[in-house]
């Protein structure tokens, strides 16, 4: 117990003493404040595999990307009338910066995924281990653009869901209409399309109100949108993503009610 406690201090200072080199050397950048974790200062930019740059995105103390950041500021509006405590979560491919916190606000929580070994239950999101009406939230953040078969998902999903059940299921809106790739591209972290902004209509085939939140919803200095160069599409890395202007992009959080 003490070791883990003391261990638990080390990486803890060591954190701090981070995000203290890492303001000092970005003391010229714009600062945001993050709603996870309270940190306020310059976010970390990140080069990605699809030859695009994302700047200030990533939280320098917990991890979070703009994706969580704005989730989180949708589940403090949606929870102000919807208790959580009494409540169960299916949380489908939990990532790292959630998986501390998200379980916390439930009564029950069950982690989920195909390949994460450290989740309850190992399994496709096509073919759901779990009986009708299982659940009363489902949150699946950035799971769909990886799955061949989403409607099979979706369908699930919903069957999973009590009748009065809530779904959370955001992917990348990258463009007007949503384009099928022949077969998944590895420099997408295996994206088997690219979502447009018609995506969400295909989950009103399920549910019968999808509300969708997006950056312009909450205050700018919580660095909920994404600056990315998406000019740069197509490219090698990315042959069938449509090219954006502007170099200020809106997320968007689609809540689905059954
Ligand atoms: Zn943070």
């Amino acid at each position: 117990m003490a070791v883990s406690f003391l261990e638990n201090v080390k990486q803890k200072t060591e954190l701090e003493l981070d995000v203290l080199k890492f303001r000092i050397e970005n003391f010229n950048k714009p600062k945001f404040k993050c709603p996870i974790c309270g940190y306020y200062g310059p976010f970390r930019d990140l080069d990605l595999s699809t030859g695009s740059t994302v700047k200030h995105e990533k939280c320098i103390r917990c991890g979070s990307w703009t994706r969580h950041r704005l989730q989180k500021l949708v589940f403090n509006e949606l929870f102000q009338e919807y208790d959580p405590s009494t409540k169960r979560l299916l949380h489908f491919a939990p990532e790292t910066c959630q998986r501390e916190r998200i379980p916390l606000l439930f009564k029950d929580y069950v982690s989920a995924d195909l390949m994460m070994k450290d989740v309850d239950v190992q399994c496709d999101i096509t073919n759901l281990p779990f009986a009708d009406g299982e659940f009363d939230f489902v949150l699946a953040s950035h799971v769909l653009e990886h799955i061949k078969g989403d409607y099979k998902a979706l369908s699930e999903i919903r069957r999973v869901l009590k009748p009065n059940g809530i779904a959370v299921l955001p992917v990348p809106i990258l463009g007007k209409n949503t384009i099928e790739y022949p077969e998944a591209n590895p420099n997408e972290w295996d994206h088997v399309r690219c979502p447009g902004e018609d995506y969400y209509d295909r989950y009103l085939n399920f549910f019968s109100v999808v509300k969708q939140y997006t950056s312009k919803d909450f205050s700018d200095i919580y660095q909920i949108f994404i600056y990315e160069n998406r000019n740069v599409w197509p490219n090698e890395p990315c042959p069938l993503r449509p090219p954006t202007e502007g170099e200020k992009h809106i997320d968007i959080i689609p809540v689905c009610y059954v």
